[in-house]
């Protein structure tokens, strides 16, 4: 595999490791579990996965889960899926463990217990991943510790007075009248909030840090809140929970992390990441923040609250959708975890925001499949023939290429019989100029077959074609001397009797803009026409497809079977991708 191209996240990596700043690198992607991950994460996945891998370390899944309202035990499972399915065969070595019970690494902080747990790299996937909810004891006792060392107080202002004194980025805040409460009313305060004492909202723990602070991140931010609801992986023990600043460094702290890379808009956050820490005077080495610019492919969102608008307003079938950027719906769509790896990994780690043109994405897979599925023949817009010098129940078996790509190809028996159907649109009674498919009294080649004629255009009493009615040069089948006759054209075809029927969903861009996020209503550039469900005719030999296989359907595109809405005797295909690219804006 070709080396991944250096980055200045990368190039930090290795001067921390040459200066002996960190034995081992210790990374992770910490997703909040308020909605399925779409191909933005999967470059944030790939960037801490790669690092990992890259220098022997371990990346830590852990989910980010200290907002309970938002987040459900749905989005859990289908981030671990996700994540096992994009690194699975790539990075799964470096999925950091989390063993149980107490570990002999275990450490002290002031007297506490101090759950440090060591990664250890595995050969499987079997890891179980982190929650930021499991630390929510140790978190407490750190805000405690705060406290203490009056760094953080007990605020009484409401939501929006708190907004009020904070002040803009050209004004000044003023500091709340709480900020000089004495530390035993502090921890007083604290502990009643922990205890349940106090309605949602009534009261909040800030840090203390400087209401005049150009940053406004730095002006006393909250720390903890009040919110009496039971939360999806710690239960109902808990009705105050810290904010992200406050729980993400103390969080990369506990498991050892070296480098917490996370997106630019969190640029401003870094000062309080490393306040919190600093604050506390921890014993061990101090995890640092390092920001890149997210990945926005054209013409997809990739923000979570957006996606979930588009399944709660119906506008796609689920967060699985093929249509949807999400990783479950990209998979579903027949997009192979090499692919999605590929282009996000191609896409490049930068320190600028820029949208990446999705004709790159659309090249990865149409690469990535050229090599992969193996072709077949089928029809998506059937229209009949009957070749009228073969017999009924007549059978010449063809040889048909299953890839073309592999080293040493192989070849499959396909049926000429005498009923067979074509593409509609491969037969034109008034054809265009330079019109090299079938049309009155022209020749074309059946792939794989030979050479056939066109006689007669049956008609029914509208007007409506009904089937063509040509003749087979039998001549020009393969082996025979005339196989290597010239016609203009060649066309796909399936024999009527020897092929099945099949649902094919035919997908295009969700949105008609390539800026979608950008738009005020993002719900009205969505594409009205993205999907097309047409009942397909092919080859018999598809009748055992299987979830993992591709195919390409020559001329057409590349296929896989849909995971959800297929069954046995009633298959649904996804079309992946067309062959070429047919978009015009
Ligand atoms: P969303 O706006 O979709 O909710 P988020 O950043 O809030 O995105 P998280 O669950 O916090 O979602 O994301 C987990 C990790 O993935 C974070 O480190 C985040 O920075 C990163 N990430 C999110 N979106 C992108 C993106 N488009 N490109 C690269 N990384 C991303
Ligand atoms: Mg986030
Ligand atoms: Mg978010």
């Amino acid at each position: 595999a070709p080396a991944t191209p250096t980055d200045f996240i990368r190039d930090i990596v290795a001067a921390d490791l040459a200066a002996g700043r960190h034995q081992k690198i210790v990374t992770r992607f910490p997703p909040e579990p308020n909605g399925y991950l779409h191909i933005g994460h999967a470059k944030s996945i790939c960037l801490n996965f790669g690092i990992a891998r890259e220098n022997n370390g371990t990346c830590n899944l852990r989910f980010d889960d200290t907002n309970p309202a938002k987040e459900d035990v749905e989005y859990v499972d289908s981030i671990t899926t996700d994540v096992q399915w994009l690194i699975a065969g790539w990075a799964d070595q470096c999925l950091g463990f989390k063993p149980k019970g107490s570990h002999p690494d275990a450490q002290s902080v002031n007297g506490r217990p101090d759950h440090y747990r060591a990664s250890i790299t595995l050969g499987s996937s079997a890891a179980e991943p982190f929650f930021a909810s499991d630390y929510f004891e140790q978190l407490y006792s750190y805000a405690i510790e705060l406290i203490k060392k009056g760094k953080a107080y007990v605020c009484d202002l409401s939501a929006e007075d708190t907004e009020t004194y904070r002040g803009s980025p050209e004004k000044p805040g003023k500091d709340s009248p709480f900020r000089t409460r004495s530390v035993e009313e502090n921890l007083d305060l604290f502990q009643r909030m922990r205890a349940g004492e106090f309605p949602n909202g009534a009261r909040s723990l800030r840090a203390k840090i400087d209401m005049t602070a150009p940053n406004m991140w730095l002006r006393d931010p909250l720390l903890y809140r009040i919110r009496h609801v039971a939360h999806h992986h710690a239960g109902d023990k808990w009705c105050i929970y810290p904010l992200y600043d406050y729980a993400h460094c103390l969080s990369d702290y506990l498991e050892g992390i070296t480098h917490s890379i996370c997106t630019l808009e969190f640029v401003d956050h870094r000062p309080l990441y490393d306040w919190v820490l600093e604050s506390l005077e921890l014993p061990r080495a101090l995890p640092h923040q390092y920001e890149f610019s997210k990945l926005i492919p054209g013409y997809m969102i990739v923000s979570k609250r957006k996606l979930l608008q588009l399944v709660e307003n119906n506008v796609v079938t689920g967060w699985d959708d093929p249509r949807m950027p999400t990783l479950s719906g990209l998979r579903r769509r027949g997009i192979t975890a090499t692919a999605v790896r590929k282009f996000v990994i191609g896409a490049g780690v930068t320190k600028f925001d820029a949208l990446t043109d999705i004709a790159v994405m659309e090249h990865v897979v149409r690469e990535d499949l050229n090599t992969l599925a193996v072709r077949r023949l089928g029809v998506l817009r059937p229209i009949k023939i009957v070749l009228t010098n073969i017999a009924e129940g007549e059978v010449i078996e063809c040889n048909a290429t299953n890839n073309p790509q592999d080293e040493t190809p192989t070849t499959r028996k396909i049926a000429l019989t005498r009923e067979v159907f074509i593409e509609s649109d491969d037969f034109a009674e008034v054809p265009p100029p330079k019109y090299f498919r079938l049309k009155p009294d022209g020749e074309v080649r059946l792939k794989y077959a030979g050479i056939i004629k066109l006689d007669e255009i049956v008609k029914d009493a509208t007007g409506a074609v009904t089937e063509l009615r040509c003749t087979f040069d039998r001549t020009t089948l393969q082996g025979e001397p005339g196989s290597d006759r010239k016609v203009k054209g060649t066309i796909h075809w399936v024999s009527a009797t020897q092929s099945i029927a099949a649902e094919v969903r035919i997908y295009d861009r969700l949105f008609t803009v390539s800026e979608p996020g950008s738009e005020e209503d993002f719900l009205k550039v969505v594409n009205p026409q993205s999907l097309e469900v047409v009942t397909a005719r092919l080859e018999s030999s598809l009748a055992e497809a299987k979830l993992e296989d591709r195919f390409q359907l020559e001329r057409i595109g590349y296929f896989a079977l849909d995971s959800k809405d297929s069954a046995p005797g009633k298959l649904v295909f996804n079309r992946t991708i067309s062959l070429k690219d047919a978009w015009t804006p």
